[in-house]
């Protein structure tokens, strides 16, 4: 399939989702997760007119900010490896794996402007999954102040891997209700205005709970080379 014909849909189906909340389409940010897939698709993606694209491992972040520079806006979305944040830290805007001081402390350290980072948050409590619980993370919000390079723009969760929408609307729902307790305390470091959360099988359900960033890859380049 072309991506723009992938893009097509998933526009239609994001359009029906707010719709159906009264959402307005302009808040929710695609973003093509190009994991999976060649630069040269990653490139079909953005002259399809994608314009924000997300990695989670270092060498395609590299291998693909090397073919495609500034012309997307690039996310960093897996587990990052302390070690590894000063090879990402200058080809990357937002950061949505946030999950520890340590790394918080590695970023601030190694980051020439100001990153924009989403807190992960294991709402669904899989052991298979990374992220913060639900309750620490307001604690660990307060704990990065003095982190003066990192913007908590948002949180960011995976939903668990199911076919069942009440346990989908609930994990998105529990990550809103939280970041409506975060804006409540008004961090100036911490404005938290996104939910990044939907994938290729649950983005529909997560528009209606409040995401304004998705993380689309099947469904729009696809997951094969
Ligand atoms: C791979 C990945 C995605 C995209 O998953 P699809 O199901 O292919 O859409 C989104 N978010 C994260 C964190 C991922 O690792």
């Amino acid at each position: 399939m072309l991506v723009c014909d992938n893009l097509n849909e998933i526009q239609k189906e994001i359009a029906a989702a707010c719709e159906k909340v009264n959402r307005a389409k302009d808040d929710i940010t695609l973003i093509a997760v190009t994991k999976y897939v060649t630069i040269e698709r990653a490139e079909e993606a953005i002259e399809a007119g994608v314009l924000h694209l997300g990695e989670n491992r270092e060498e395609g972040l590299l291998a693909k900010y090397e073919a495609l520079k500034d012309k997307p806006v690039w996310h960093f979305i897996g587990s990052l490896q302390t070690r590894k944040v000063k090879n990402i830290i200058d080809y990357v805007d937002y950061i949505h794996s946030l999950d520890r001081i340590s790394l918080a402390k590695e970023i601030h350290k190694r980051a020439n402007k100001k990153i924009k980072c989403f807190i992960q948050v294991n709402v669904s409590q899989e052991e298979s999954k990374h992220g913060l619980a639900a309750n620490e993370v307001v604690d660990f919000i307060k704990q990065l102040a003095p982190f003066t390079n990192i913007e908590v723009v948002g949180l960011m969760t995976m939903a668990p891997f199911t076919e069942d929408e009440t346990l989908l609307r609930n994990c998105f729902r529990t990550l809103k209700e939280l970041q409506q307790t975060i804006q409540q305390l008004s961090f100036n470091y911490a404005p938290c205005r996104e939910l990044s959360m939907g994938m290729s099988n649950d983005y529909s359900i997560a528009i209606e709970e409040g995401a304004t960033m998705i993380r689309i890859g099947t469904a729009l380049v696809g997951n094969d080379k």
